[in-house]
């Protein structure tokens, strides 16, 4: 096997475009380990940074006839291990820079669960609930336009994210089908059932962090019955596991969305939460419980802390005042390196994002398979397969922290982190 010769001349500075502090999270999680996961200098200097970017603006013709031009983005951070995959996601933070965060915390994510991918991520920075249907349709499909040369489905494969969905996957789906002349339902996951999408792919990442969240609390010795759950973030992600954590027998006591959050100490009545926001479009002004702030509900009592809102939650401000007994990252990045160095101290466990909310990747990955093989899979043969998978990461990553005595996200940073850094140095670098 050819060895990479030491890197002889460092990248230098973080050029502006990609000088995030999410960015420099994910950067500063990578230095954490890279020596212990044993990866040459010259490979570690490749995988500090991503392969490709792709910045682009974006003409929306809005509904009174006006022009707005928004900023849109795609990175892909590694294509070692197989074609690039990533949510695409319509938020008023979006930058170059956090894509390259999500984007390399992909390529760790599908690596850790074995999967045949590299990460990318990208986005549009907008405020997608000031935008009419017909205006996220025209924006979706001149956002796939510009995307067209790099994405591919043996290239890079799209996927929802923060306040993108199922439609928003039929749209890009329909524009790069229309372009290629004939239906390419691999393009994208996350799609409807009726274009190619796949059973259970909308719960997923929900029931995935389930998963993790059950077999972390039963080896840690107290089982989920009874178990009461704070969710931050009560969307596709947060939405699912609130759900799932009250079927397998949790007590969910607090949720919150954009709107603000809900506290009920003796559990919420979920039923009538999704009632409100279905009327409402979130869960301000609701007041069959005790109305909290997003930043009181991080600090409620609470056996489980699922973060499933969006990066940047807990943080060196607020993490000293945590009072879960565990915290489970469902959201990309929602615990900075700060909080992280602070809930280590007082001995909370962190469930970390790029395992606790893998299960997502993992049946967009079976949606990819069945689209390709034009052969469909039946709800429970996914339901089992993703169990399998996860229950199989959790293990991998709990094994080696009790091994070398490391926190989880350590180890699951080194066990994928040394599966991408192995490919590449058996492909060398080209030419
Ligand atoms: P979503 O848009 O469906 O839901 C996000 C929810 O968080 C919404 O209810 C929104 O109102 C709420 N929210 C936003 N900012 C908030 C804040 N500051 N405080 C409280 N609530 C807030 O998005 P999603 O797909 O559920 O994604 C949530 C997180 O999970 C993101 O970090 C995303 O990258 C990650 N994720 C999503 C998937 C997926 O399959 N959708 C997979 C892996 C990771």
């Amino acid at each position: 096997m050819a060895q990479l010769q030491p890197a002889t001349a460092a990248y230098g500075d973080l050029p502006p475009e990609l000088d995030d502090p999410l960015f420099r999270q994910a950067l500063g999680q990578f230095d954490q380990v890279v020596e212990r996961a044993d990866v040459p200098p010259a490979v570690a200097e490749v995988l500090r940074y991503p392969e490709r970017s792709l910045s682009a603006s974006i003409p929306v013709r809005l509904d009174d006839g006006s022009l707005a031009v928004y900023p849109g983005y795609r990175v892909q951070h590694s294509s070692v291990l197989g074609p690039t995959k990533g949510g695409v996601r319509y938020d008023e933070a979006v930058t170059l820079g956090e894509c390259a965060a999500l984007a390399m915390w992909m390529t760790w994510k599908c690596a850790l669960l074995g999967l045949p991918y590299g990460g990318a991520k990208g986005g549009v920075r907008c405020n997608p609930r000031a935008l009419s249907r017909a205006e996220l349709e025209r924006l979706t499909r001149r956002f796939t336009s510009e995307l067209l040369p790099i994405i591919g489905p043996q290239r890079d494969i799209p996927a929802p994210d923060m306040a993108t969905d199922e439609q928003t996957m039929a749209w890009m789906m329909d524009t790069y089908s229309m372009q290629v002349g004939h239906a390419v339902p691999e393009i994208v996951t996350g799609k409807p059932l009726s274009v190619g999408g796949s059973a259970l792919r909308p719960e997923a990442t929900g029931i995935g962090v389930v998963t993790v969240v059950e077999e972390a609390v039963r080896r840690l010795g107290w089982g989920l019955a009874g178990t009461a759950c704070v969710v931050q973030g009560y969307g596709k992600v947060g939405g699912v596991a609130a759900h799932e954590l009250a079927v397998r027998g949790a007590q969910v006591v607090a949720v919150s969305d954009i709107g603000g959050g809900v506290y009920a100490p003796s559990g919420l009545d979920l039923a009538h939460v999704d009632g409100w926001r279905l009327e409402h479009g979130n869960l301000s002004g609701y007041r069959s419980a005790e109305v909290v702030t997003n930043a009181e509900l991080l600090e409620l009592p609470c056996d489980v802390l699922v973060l499933a809102a969006t990066e940047n939650q807990v943080t060196g401000a607020n993490a000293d005042r945590v009072s879960a007994r565990l915290v489970a990252e469902g959201a990309n990045g929602p615990t900075t390196l700060e909080a992280d160095a602070i809930l280590g101290e007082r001995e909370i466990p962190i469930l970390p994002d790029i395992l606790t909310n893998a299960g997502g990747v993992a049946v967009s990955y079976f949606e990819w398979v069945q689209d390709i093989q034009r052969l469909f899979w039946g709800p429970d043969e996914i339901r089992t397969r993703l169990g399998d998978l996860m229950r199989r990461a959790v293990e991998r990553v709990w094994t080696l922290s009790e091994e070398e005595g490391v926190p989880l996200r350590r180890a699951a940073l080194v066990l994928s982190i040394r599966e991408v850094a192995g490919a590449l140095t058996a492909r060398g670098i080209y030419p």
